[in-house]
């Protein structure tokens, strides 16, 4: 018999309005979509269409207008904790080294805000090692202005993950950036999964991005989104820049473009 699966995060029938009396938005219509913990799941869909209301229903920035939100089982009543988030704009403060900054969970974050005066030297070196593992340590007492767009990316992803959330959500992390800075981070990213196995959300425009992170690609129709095509995408990992230029791979980017535009009309 097969066991049950592991439901880290649990959306059910979840709608979302904004606005209110005759100036009303329906973002998201009893959209219903479960992630199993150390899944990697993709969310894609026309702009509008209610990804960004998504992410932060599941962090618990929004309640839900009709239906729920379950994480580990428990319904969510505010916001997350043990949950990491990285955003399109690098939302690193200016006036603190890259290392300060990736600190800072340490700081806010309960339980390790009670605990880092007596155990900064602990922290610290968590912190340091998550630099490293993002290429960025000889970067540690840089200010964010004296690295390149693709290295405030990376310590942003640095500081999502430093205190070892299970759940890490991305909103269009990469959008900013480059071409071939985002491939690069692309792979930064897999490889930070494979080691950690986090659960993970992604938003994104980028469909090549999608097929590559994700275990599975989730589609939402037009405004009011709910899940018009739910893909799994079985390319084994550890996957290359190259192969994205594989037939197979060119295949299941045209597929989920097609259901796209298909969601728009
Ligand atoms: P996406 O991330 O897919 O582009 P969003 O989740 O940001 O879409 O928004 C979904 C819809 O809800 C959009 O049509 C947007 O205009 C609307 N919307 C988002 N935030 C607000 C808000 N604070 N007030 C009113 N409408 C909003």
């Amino acid at each position: 018999m097969q066991a049950p699966a592991d439901i880290h995060v649990d959306l059910r029938g979840v709608s979302l309005v904004y606005g209110e009396d005759d100036d009303q938005t329906l973002a998201l219509d009893r959209l219903t979509l479960q992630v199993e913990r150390g899944e990697f799941v993709a969310v894609v869909g026309p702009s509008g269409c209610g990804k960004s209301t998504l992410m932060k229903l599941v962090t618990g920035l929004l309640a839900p207008d009709g239906g729920s939100v379950f994480i580990d089982g428990k319904r969510v009543d505010g916001p997350v904790r043990n949950v990491g988030m990285a955003f399109q704009n690098s939302t690193l403060m200016p006036w603190r080294t890259t290392l300060d900054n990736v600190m800072l969970p340490f700081e806010i974050v309960k339980p390790h805000k009670h605990k880092l005066r007596t155990l900064r030297a602990q922290y610290e070196e968590r912190a340091r090692k998550t630099l490293e593992e993002v290429g960025l340590i000889e970067f540690a007492h840089k200010y964010p202005w004296e690295l390149s767009g693709g290295m405030q990316q990376r310590a942003n992803v640095c500081r999502a993950l430093v205190h070892e959330p299970r759940l890490l959500m991305l909103d269009e992390p990469f959008g900013a950036l480059d071409a071939f800075t985002r491939e690069e981070l692309w792979v930064m990213t897999q490889r930070l999964w494979l080691e950690h196995r986090f659960s993970a959300m992604l938003v994104t425009h980028d469909l090549r991005e999608a097929v590559f992170l994700a275990d599975r690609v989730i589609v939402l129709s037009r405004r009011p989104g709910r899940v018009v095509l739910d893909r799994r995408i079985d390319i084994p990992r550890p996957r290359s820049v190259a192969g994205t230029y594989d037939p197979v791979f060119g295949e299941i980017v045209q597929e989920i473009h097609s259901k796209i535009v298909e969601a728009r009309t």
